[in-house]
């Protein structure tokens, strides 16, 4: 096969992919909210959490997604400097999405700004969304696709604290968020928190971190055990699922960090939802690919 043939039936593959995560959920939420579901022992907690797991019966028998809201395509590349097809990689994503957007199919979520129209295909100025990382001495392709939906996610907030706050203050910001509109997300949340060192750096960290498998844990000891403290701090809000009150809020809370500049603390908040559709793909040099994130399924 030529490149130009790889490439394309790297494109299809991808449009598959994207298809996928929308009807059926990665293997981690899956198990984690067959967790909660134990831990809960209201007739109502109980009753929704059936629901949910009918939802995600019919919408693989169906084909159907599993949320009406699709959300905007988001990407997040570990790509190897030895990748030989990096500068085609955009274009492939962004194809991919529209292939997508046809075939699963996916709502049209691409609304060009001050123009103020529809694209209809959920692609526009910077849409999808491709986040890049490179990878030294590697040739594969790590890619985690995310549907970021108009109530989990995009509704992040990020700012800088001044030192004095200290971690203190990193945990008022959370909580303040976590006791408003953190709610626009349906419960049980995944919480991602970025502590960084402006708001930027903080904004995608919070991202990056609801992109690790649940049940996972910052390297950092300290870092782990703030969100293991965050996590049992929101479980006390007791928002159940779909925030109709219950024992346990959230499937987790992952925080991801970098260095700071000593006069800041940049933090940044992002809500995933019950509903947490995100795959994680990786291709070798030749595109020959393994799924991750879901086990059992062919594209
Ligand atoms: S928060 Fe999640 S489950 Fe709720 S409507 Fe949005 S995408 Fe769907």
């Amino acid at each position: 096969m030529n490149n130009q043939s790889k490439i394309e039936e790297m494109t299809i593959t991808m449009g598959k992919f994207v298809s996928l995560i929308g009807k059926i959920l990665p293997d981690d939420v899956m198990n984690k909210l067959t967790e909660l579901r134990t831990q809960e022992d209201s007739r109502l907690a109980t009753a929704i959490y059936s629901t949910m797991f009918e939802n995600q019966n019919l919408a693989r028998e169906l084909n159907r997604p599993s949320c009406q809201d699709t959300g905007v395509i988001q990407f997040f590349l570990k790509c190897g400097e030895n990748f030989p097809y990096i500068g085609k990689l955009e274009k492939v994503l962004t194809e991919s999405v529209l292939y997508a957007t046809e075939n699963a199919p996916l709502r049209h979520n691409s609304v060009q700004t001050f123009d103020e129209y529809n694209t209809g295909k959920n692609i526009g100025k910077g849409t999808p969304s491709i986040f890049w990382e490179m990878i030294p001495d590697s040739d594969t392709l790590e890619i985690d696709a995310y549907m970021a939906g108009g109530g989990c996610t995009l509704p992040g907030k990020a700012g800088v604290l001044m030192p004095g706050m200290g971690y203190e203050g990193v945990t008022e910001f959370v909580l303040d968020i976590m006791t408003s509109y953190g709610l626009n997300a349906c419960p049980p949340l995944l919480v991602g928190v970025g502590v960084a060192t402006s708001v930027e750096t903080a904004a995608l960290l919070s991202k990056k971190a609801l992109m690790r498998p649940i049940g996972s844990h910052n390297e950092n000891e300290r870092a782990a055990k703030m969100e293991q403290l965050l996590e049992d701090g929101i479980n006390k809000i007791g928002l159940g699922p779909q925030g109709m009150s219950g024992n346990k809020s959230v499937m987790g809370v992952h925080i991801e960090n970098s260095a700071r500049h000593p006069s800041t603390i940049g933090v940044a908040v992002s809500t995933g939802c019950w509903s947490h559709r995100r795959g994680h793909i990786v291709f070798d040099h030749e595109l020959n690919y393994t799924i991750t994130s879901h086990s059992g399924v062919e594209l």
